[in-house]
């Protein structure tokens, strides 16, 4: 899976102020294990740039951090 490049470019964004350092529930909940956090901040982030849009990652974050990005084609 390709690395990403930028976190502002990818399908899944993480609002970072919203993110608890301490939870992991959307990296444990990913079936493609692509989210991950970042050691520096324990901020979780979008590590590889593939999705499913399943979508269980928005719903399952207790502060609603994450925003899943939805291409059109697949609305
Ligand atoms: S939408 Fe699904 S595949 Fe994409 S990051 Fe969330 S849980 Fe993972
Ligand atoms: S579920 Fe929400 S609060 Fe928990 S690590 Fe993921 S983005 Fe952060």
């Amino acid at each position: 899976m390709p690395l990403t490049n930028q976190r502002v470019d990818v399908p899944v964004i993480v609002d970072e102020s919203k993110c608890l350092e301490k939870c992991v529930a959307c990296i444990e909940v990913c079936p493609l294990d692509v989210l991950a956090k970042d050691p520096e901040t324990g901020k979780a982030y979008m590590k590889y740039d593939e999705c499913w849009f399943c979508l269980p990652c928005e719903k399952e974050c207790p502060t609603d951090a994450i925003t899943v990005k939805i291409p059109f084609l697949l609305r």
